[in-house]
């Protein structure tokens, strides 16, 4: 396998396994077990299995195989290991490193379950958790002790598009020795350089862009061979939080054209944003590559581009905003992101219904706030629907 190969290629043809048939789309071992040819096969598989040996699909798989060792290809990260779901990757990834007494420095701004778990799993635990303005260095430094062991945030956060300086809070956590978790679904793995910049563990819900189809709940943990095969993959195989082989199919035939949809609807992106930004219903566009943004110049850096999704903050407040959705045509008003079809979501009652008003104001959530992922949709009959949308709620 080449290390050479450039991201689309390595997309389509790293980590292929074929069987003796040479089939071209990669198989599904839908298979939990694996028959040893002798009772001394089994006892030394259960010894130690080799690279391509399998014992259980909680374990591993052949088809999850391959999935793991595309996506760390395209990753730049030694080892994956496949989740069932997003949560499972962050709450596997967090769990896997932490123990009673540890402390963690997290950004606030995060997806309703990771807070779920920062807030309140991790602390039934005994495992402390400071939360900080993750855009402000200060309050990492200041949160960050000697005897902190991990620090946990969105690299964009959801739904106001923060950009977290990846290489500026991994230098202040290796400093003391703290390993950087990072949650890198709005930045994609197109759009990825985070383990170069810094991240000892990468984690994506791969219902996401990876899918990019809106069909299957997946996930998966990236870092380096010692802390996947070491610590991730013991805790993962004994809880029970196995992607399935079908699903680690589906998000192989998703990562052959991740680099293709992701980078149109990024394009999409910017170019709705830019063409939307002084639209009279709006008091705010929120998109980390536009020039306005607080963290534009950090985005180009760490990212190369605003990434697929905008928040789009409506003057008139939550009536404007459901005025705005129940007027689009092509755009679908649902929770979900980086999926080819575009989909809007009212962060305020739906996402993040659950905090209250006052969280939801110190995050910018407000009342007119309305999330897009842009899809893979022709620009035109986009802008045509989101212009008029905003027109009619205006
Ligand atoms: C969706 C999402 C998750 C959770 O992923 P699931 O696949 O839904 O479990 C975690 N973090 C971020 C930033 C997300 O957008």
């Amino acid at each position: 396998m080449s290390d050479n190969w450039k991201s689309r290629t390595t997309a389509v043809h790293a980590g292929t396994r074929r069987s003796q048939y040479g089939e071209m789309s990669e198989a599904i071992y839908l298979t939990q077990g694996f028959a040893y040819d002798s009772a001394e096969a089994a006892e030394a598989r259960f010894i130690e299995a080799g690279e391509d040996e399998y014992i259980y699909a909680r374990y591993g798989n052949p088809t999850v195989r391959m999935f793991e060792d595309r996506i760390a290809r395209i990753e730049g990260a030694e080892d994956a290991f496949a989740t069932a779901s997003g949560m499972a990757a962050v709450s596997g990834a967090l769990t896997a490193l932490l123990k009673a007494g540890d402390h963690v420095v997290a950004a606030r701004a995060l997806f309703g379950s990771c807070l779920y778990i920062l807030e309140e799993v991790l602390g039934r635990f005994g495992v402390e958790v400071t939360f900080v303005d993750g855009t402000d260095l200060d309050q990492w430094r200041a949160a960050i002790r000697p005897d902190t062991s991990a620090v946990f945030f969105e690299s964009v956060s959801n739904p106001t598009l923060e950009v977290i300086d990846i290489a500026a809070v991994a230098d202040l956590a290796h400093a003391v020795g703290a390993l950087v978790v990072v949650d890198n679904v709005f930045a994609t793995p197109v759009f990825s350089d985070a383990v170069a910049q810094g991240a000892d563990l990468v984690v994506y819900s791969a219902t996401k862009h990876i899918d990019g189809q809106g069909r299957a709940l997946g996930g998966v943990i990236l870092g380096t061979r010692e802390v996947i095969r070491k610590k991730v993959e013991p805790y993962m195989k004994h809880t029970g939080g196995a992607m399935s082989p079908f699903t680690a199919w589906i998000m192989l035939k998703g990562l052959e054209t991740l680099d293709l949809r992701v980078r149109a609807q990024a394009a999409n992106a910017q170019a709705v944003a830019e063409s939307v930004q002084h639209h009279p219903a709006l008091a705010r566009v929120l998109f980390p590559g536009l020039a306005a943004h607080p963290q534009y110049d950090l985005a180009r850096a760490q990212m190369g581009a605003g990434g697929t999704v905008l928040s789009l903050d409506l003057k008139g407040g939550q009536p404007a905003a459901f005025g705005f959705l129940n007027a689009l045509k092509i755009a679908q008003i649902s929770n979900n992101l980086g999926d080819a079809k575009t989909i809007v979501t009212h962060p305020a009652t739906t996402t993040h219904q659950r905090l209250s008003e006052e969280q939801r104001a110190q995050l910018g959530i407000t009342p007119g706030l309305v999330r897009v992922s842009m899809g893979i949709e022709n620009l035109e009959d986009l802008l045509a629907d989101i212009t008029g949308a905003l027109d009619a709620a205006n």
